[in-house]
């Protein structure tokens, strides 16, 4: 059976992560998420996560040699076997290139969720992560039901230091000028299929389910 491999594409704070979580269960597929794993690696304190640090905090790109390196070793593991799906990877044309020669033979969707600029900023400016389960509130959207709490695990809730006005605009310049060309790199394959992410949760998880499963291209 040939693997599928479904990459999320769009701008930080377009439902990426929120949507990977549902599909991944959906498709019974494990989510990997570059973010996720460079925040693992700051948990822990590994040289990698402290490399990771300042550009994380600035809101710049980690350099690709460091994700390429730590996402191959990711995928490497059993469970991506039968496929996976890719969240916050690839960031730069560089790394979707060294994707490409690592998934040769592997079936490949892109999924590109667009939003407009002030949306973004609105959903992440006020966004609040749980830190025991990774669960987001937004406190317009969805607050807590306990102010603090996640709803999901009662775990704390914590505002993620990129999420600060200052760094999310930057978040955005980095990705029109390094990210955007990406769409264009599966779009000229054939491979890509545009998701309008300002429709309900919802709406959008249906969408990408059914391109998922093959619909739309
Ligand atoms: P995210 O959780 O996907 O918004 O990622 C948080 C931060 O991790 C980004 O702002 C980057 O600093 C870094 N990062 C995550 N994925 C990548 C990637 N594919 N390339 C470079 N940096 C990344």
């Amino acid at each position: 059976m040939t693997s599928t491999v479904l990459i999320l594409l769009g701008p930080p704070g377009a439902g990426k992560g929120t949507q990977a979580i549902r599909l991944a269960t959906a498709l019974s597929s494990p989510h990997v998420s570059t973010g996720d794993l460079f925040r693992e690696n700051l948990g822990k304190g590994t040289t990698l996560g402290l490399k990771a640090k300042e550009y994380m905090e600035s809101g710049r790109l980690v350099p690709d040699e460091l994700v390429i390196d730590m996402l191959f070793a990711r995928v490497q593991a059993p469970d991506c076997k039968a496929g996976f799906l890719l969240d916050g990877f690839p960031r730069t044309v560089a790394q979707a290139q060294a994707l490409d020669k690592r998934l040769e033979g592997q079936s490949v969707r892109a999924l590109n969720l667009s939003v407009a600029d002030a949306a973004l900023i609105e959903r992440l400016t006020g966004r609040w992560t749980c830190k025991a389960c990774g669960n987001v509130h937004h406190e317009k959207f969805s607050a807590p039901k306990v102010a603090g709490r996640c709803d999901k695990c009662g775990g704390e809730l914590y505002q993620r230091t990129d999420d600060t006005r200052a760094v999310v605009e930057k978040r955005l310049a980095v990705y029109r000028e390094q990210t955007k060309p990406v769409e264009q790199h599966y779009r000229a394959r054939g491979l890509l299929v545009d998701i309008d992410g300002q429709r309900t949760p919802d709406e959008v998880f249906g969408r990408m389910l059914a391109s998922a499963r093959g619909e739309g291209l």
